[in-house]
C-alpha cells in the first residue's frame, strides 16, 4: 500500500532536511513544494511580471515548465536549484504564493507528481489542502529565534541573524494571514515543537508515531 505524510510548518522549523533524510530512510520519494513557488518567483522576476500584474499571471503560468531530476529543480529545463534560494526570491515568494491561480496549477501538480507512490511532501498547506487524507500527518514548529539561527548556519543569506529572524517572523506572519490556503496546523497533524531537538530526533519523533508496517 502506498502512503502520503504531508510534512507542513514555517520556514526554518527543518521541514525540508527531515522530509529528506526520511525520504531516504523510508525508501519513499520526496517532494519539496516550496521550491515550486520559488521556481515560479524567479520566472515571474526574471519576466518582471509584478503582484498587481494578474491577468499576466495567468497567461505566463501557461509558460511555465517545472522538473525535478536528482534532486534539482529545473525551470523551463534550467537548473535553478541554487537560485531560487537567493534573498530577492525569498522577499517575493510570499506575495506569489499567496495568488490562488499559481496556488491551482502548483497544487495540481503536486497531486500528480505524488499519485500511485509512497511520497512525503513538506510545505504549508500539504495536510490541509493538498493531501487532506494523507496518512500521516506533521506539524513542525520551534520558536523564530531558533529558527532564523538554523538559516543563519545554512549560509545562504547575506542577512544578519536579527535580519533573518525579521524576515522569518515577516513570512510566518504573510504566511499565516493570506486568505488562500494560509499556514496552519491541520486538526489532525501531530505538532512537533523542535526547539530543543536535533534533526535526528525529530526524526525519532516521526517514525514513533508510524505504523511499523510503514517503517521498515
Ligand atoms: O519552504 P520554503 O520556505 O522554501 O517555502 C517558500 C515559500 O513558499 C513560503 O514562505 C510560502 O510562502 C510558500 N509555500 C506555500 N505553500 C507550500 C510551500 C511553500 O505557500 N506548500
Amino acid at each position: 500500500m502506498t502512503y502520503i505524510i504531508a510534512l507542513d510548518g514555517p520556514s526554518g522549523s527543518g521541514k525540508s532536511t527531515i522530509a529528506q533524510k526520511l525520504s531516504d530512510r523510508l525508501g519513499i520519494e520526496y517532494l519539496n513544494t516550496g521550491s515550486m513557488y520559488r521556481a515560479v518567483t524567479k520566472y515571474f522576476l526574471d519576466n518582471e511580471i509584478k503582484e498587481i500584474d494578474l491577468d499576466k499571471i495567468i497567461k505566463n503560468l501557461e509558460n511555465i515548465q517545472i522538473d525535478f531530476n536528482e534532486g534539482a529543480i529545473f525551470l523551463n529545463g534550467d537548473d535553478v536549484s541554487k537560485e531560487i534560494r537567493s534573498d530577492i526570491v525569498t522577499k517575493n515568494v510570499s506575495w506569489v504564493s499567496a495568488n490562488e491561480d499559481v496556488r491551482r496549477k502548483l497544487v495540481d501538480m503536486q497531486r500528480q507528481i505524488a499519485q500511485n507512490t509512497s511520497f512525503i511532501l513538506d510545505g504549508r498547506d500539504i495536510g490541509t489542502v493538498v493531501f487532506p487524507n494523507a496518512k500521516y500527518k506533521f506539524f513542525l514548529t520551534a520558536s523564530p529565534r531558533v529558527r532564523a539561527m538554523r538559516r543563519f548556519e545554512q549560509n545562504e543569506s547575506s542577512l544578519s541573524l536579527d535580519e533573518l529572524e525579521k524576515s522569518i517572523i515577516a513570512r510566518d506572519e504573510y504566511d499565516s494571514s493570506r486568505e488562500t490556503s494560509p499556514l496552519r496546523k491541520a486538526e489532525d497533524a501531530h505538532l512537533i515543537d523542535n526547539s530543543d531537538l536535533n534533526i535526528e530526533e525529530t526524526i525519532e519523533a516521526i517514525l514513533n508515531m508510524m505504523d511499523g508496517e510503514d517503517v521498515i
